[in-house]
């Protein structure tokens, strides 16, 4: 699915409105989607709706990318970006020179994450840089504790941690990296499997079993690559993009006993887990994991502005501080690492989550949407529907993992032109749908959303029927 067209799902070909064509060279988007299909133009944003350039509305599913948690038109990020705008647009955060957004935004990253006593913040633009980064910070890190083996990765199959050419090698999925020389470019990446118990379970194991047995795996490809040149493990905790994959139960506990073992450390990748969407402010928390780095994006602003942090732990900062002198400076930022008006709207962002107790709300109306959508595991075209709190993927096929539909009966795109018509905006990728609505959600709007997506798997069905009929 990783490697599928992920369509708009409202694409019209050029013949409806005069020839396609523009000047954007667009991500993820394949050359023909781009010059025979119209792009959909989203030109407005309200709470969780969007709306094109011909005024229609959509109840955006993804919330933008995982991203835009506080939804459309939140006044008050709007007015925290004004503020800062108008008193002081940019200064940089480069040798010891800094804005006071970013110092109290790092002040309050470190307080609100409870799992482990963190110490420092390192601010990136996105989710990708924050990943890149925490690569060179680990390898800074033992190269200085005398530990300079210490090179290699664990990542997983199906992870996302980014686009850059590190992240990318980092994500194990080859939509990222057929084109790229990608992953043999960067030879320091050994490959975990994806722990997804519906796919990938033995008959007769239970969960408990089959997290073990990846444990087990674990420590196997541990000791045959050699611990020595093992420097961390990079986790989602919810695996997302790669298919919206909650872990089996017990297999953080397992994973990270295996790698306490042998002095890995544990990267938890937190971009579109943080900030309430599992119904805990961040992810760590759900799974008791205790992590060394995490990197943040997405939720941070609210998607409002250009945002990514690394959460640097008390253990890291340490060992790096005691070779400070030998270190020198810690040679790498980016022009807009702490860019004062992104700090200013996370904090906003940020003091909305705590006020509307945003962890507990997405613990209350998750399971309403959950329940609510699990309602159609019965349909006969839905293969597995998994998530928890407000993420989750629906995905077609047979009720047998072994069994797929065939990709030429595009049943995700299909449907995903049936929610659009709906007025339901998903995310496919081959025939996963995923989803993850802005946190403040009504119950009205998940009402609705439930409905949406009932229409247009009805009419999926029946297309469906008709196609194995044929
Ligand atoms: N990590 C995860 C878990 C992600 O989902 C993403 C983006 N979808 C990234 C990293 C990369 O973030 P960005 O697109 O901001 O570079």
């Amino acid at each position: 699915a990783a490697g599928a067209k992920e369509a708009s799902s409202s694409e019209r070909k050029g013949s409806d409105r005069g020839p396609p064509g523009h000047s954007m060279l667009a991500p993820f988007t394949s050359g023909t989607q781009q010059s025979d299909y119209h792009p959909l133009v989203i030109t407005r944003s309200e709470g969780v709706y969007i709306f094109d350039n011909e005024g229609k509305k959509y109840l955006d599913a993804l919330a933008g990318l995982w991203s835009t948690a506080l939804g459309g038109n939140e006044k008050r990020l709007v007015d925290a970006a004004t503020k800062q705008l108008s008193v002081l647009p940019f200064y940089h955060s480069f040798w010891n020179r800094t804005t006071e957004p970013s110092l109290k935004l790092a002040e309050e990253l470190v307080d609100l994450f409870k799992p482990v006593k963190m110490a420092k913040v390192f601010y990136t633009n996105s989710g990708s840089e924050a990943n890149d980064t925490q690569v060179k910070i680990i390898w800074y890190y033992n190269n200085h504790r005398g530990k300079p083996k210490k090179k290699k990765f664990i990542a997983r199959e199906k992870a996302y941690h980014g686009s850059t050419l590190v992240t990318a090698s980092l994500s194990g999925l080859s939509n990222l990296q057929n084109g790229f020389d990608l992953p043999d470019a960067f030879p320091y990446v050994l490959r975990a499997e994806c722990p997804h118990y519906w796919r990938n379970h033995l008959p007769g194991e239970s969960e408990e079993e089959y997290a073990t047995r990846l444990a087990d795996n674990l420590e196997k490809l541990i000791l045959k690559e050699d611990p020595e040149t093992i420097a961390a493990f990079f986790a989602e905790p919810v695996m997302g993009a790669g298919g919206v994959m909650p872990p089996p139960a017990t297999y953080f506990e397992k994973v990270q006993a295996v790698l306490k073992k042998y002095d890995i450390l544990f990267v938890a990748d937190e971009v579109v887990t943080a900030f309430g969407r599992l119904g805990t402010m961040f992810g760590c928390e759900k799974y008791d994991i205790k992590p060394d780095l995490v990197s943040l994006a997405k939720a941070i602003t609210s998607a409002y502005a250009p945002l990514g942090a690394l959460l640097v732990s008390q253990k890291i900062w340490e060992e790096i501080s005691a070779h400070s002198d030998k270190l020198g400076q810690f040679g790498h930022g980016f022009t807009y690492s702490g860019h004062p008006v992104s700090c200013a709207i996370a904090l906003e962002a940020i003091q909305i989550y705590k006020e509307k107790k945003i962890d507990e709300y997405v613990a209350k109306v998750g399971p309403i949407w959950q329940e609510g959508m699990r309602a159609y595991e019965k349909s006969p075209i839905v293969a597995e529907i998994r998530g928890l709190g407000l993420i989750m993927a629906v995905e077609f096929g047979d009720k047998d993992p072994k069994k797929p539909f065939p990709a030429s009966w595009g049943t995700g795109s299909f449907f995903g032109a049936e929610c659009a018509k709906q007025g339901l905006l998903v995310r496919i990728s081959g025939d996963i749908i995923m989803m993850s609505p802005t946190l403040v959600i009504t119950e009205d709007e998940i009402k609705d959303f439930i409905r949406m997506f009932g229409e247009a798997l009805k009419i999926t069905e029946n297309h469906i029927r008709e196609l194995q009929a044929s």
